[in-house]
């Protein structure tokens, strides 16, 4: 059976990164975007030229309309999904937490939260045995800062991460018997565009030298973590968090 793989936000950064991985493995690949439509364009041809299968679809996972809009779909265009990565997700402008307000609040809540959950349960409906599904598995992007807590940068950012590995582990147990795997991967500084957002693009240079390892990671050494959870070289594990931080 051909592996289906739907990667959220795999345009750019570690989706992108994931998203070629998984078409170099044979993984038929959807690369969801949000707005940045050449980017998603480009991973696609690059999947294709090195032989593999893959579409881009546009899609604000925010949205429940537009998640089944993207899930129906991969069903259209590539097939039984067997694989979801809840890739997508944003901050804001580095502050204190006393300095933030309603709307951002639910700006971060919606795109670190409530985006992984609608996905997560369009892919359930999808793989879960209890749907007559074949079963599958779910990685979450999540961050260090789920344990770090970002002070001074992104409390928010870091509090909907801690939202995303509860839900890692609960996913995990309530489908554990129906075929899915759900685990985590949690990055500590990675090489992306996503610091830009925060108002320091250098952020990765600044610290990655005061880490353990002395460097900021590459979006290419999560990609192969999130595709050894995606793969049955993982098969008895769920409910698991991969520390992807270079020891932080
Ligand atoms: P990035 O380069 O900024 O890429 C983010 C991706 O998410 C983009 O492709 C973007 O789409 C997409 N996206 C954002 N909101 C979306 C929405 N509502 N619907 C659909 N797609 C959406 O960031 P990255 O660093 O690769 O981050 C990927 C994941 O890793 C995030 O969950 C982030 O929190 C996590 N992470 C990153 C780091 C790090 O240091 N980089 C560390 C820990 C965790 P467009 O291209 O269309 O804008």
């Amino acid at each position: 059976m051909a592996e289906v793989v739907l990667i959220t936000g795999g345009g750019r950064g570690i989706g992108a990164a994931t998203a070629r991985l998984a078409g170099a493995r044979r993984y038929r690949v959807c690369v969801n975007y949000r707005s940045d439509e050449a980017s998603a364009a480009a991973v696609v041809a690059d999947i294709r030229q090195a032989g593999g299968t893959a579409v881009a679809v546009r899609a604000d996972v925010t949205r429940s309309a537009e998640v089944e809009r993207l899930f129906a779909a991969v069903d259209a265009e590539l097939g039984p999904l067997t694989a979801l990565v809840n890739n997508a997700g944003t901050l804001e402008r580095q502050c204190r937490l006393d300095e933030l307000d309603e709307d951002r609040l639910a700006r971060i809540w919606a795109a670190n939260i409530t985006g992984p959950f609608l996905c997560a349960g369009a892919a359930v409906r999808r793989m879960s045995t209890r749907y007559g599904g074949k079963g599958g598995a779910i990685v979450n992007v999540s961050s260090a800062a789920s344990r770090l807590g970002s002070p001074n940068e992104y409390v928010d950012y870091a509090a909907s991460k801690g939202a995303l590995d509860s839900m890692t582990l609960g996913l995990a147990l309530e489908v554990a018997g129906e075929g899915i795997r759900v685990n985590a991967v949690r990055p500590g500084l990675i090489h992306t565009d996503i610091h830009a957002l925060g108002g320091e693009p250098g952020r990765v240079d600044r610290v990655g030298p005061g880490l353990p390892m002395g460097r900021g990671g590459e979006p290419e050494e999560i990609a192969e973590s999130i595709l050894f959870l995606l793969s049955p070289a993982s098969s008895y594990t769920t409910g698991a968090f991969l520390d992807l931080a270079g020891g932080r």
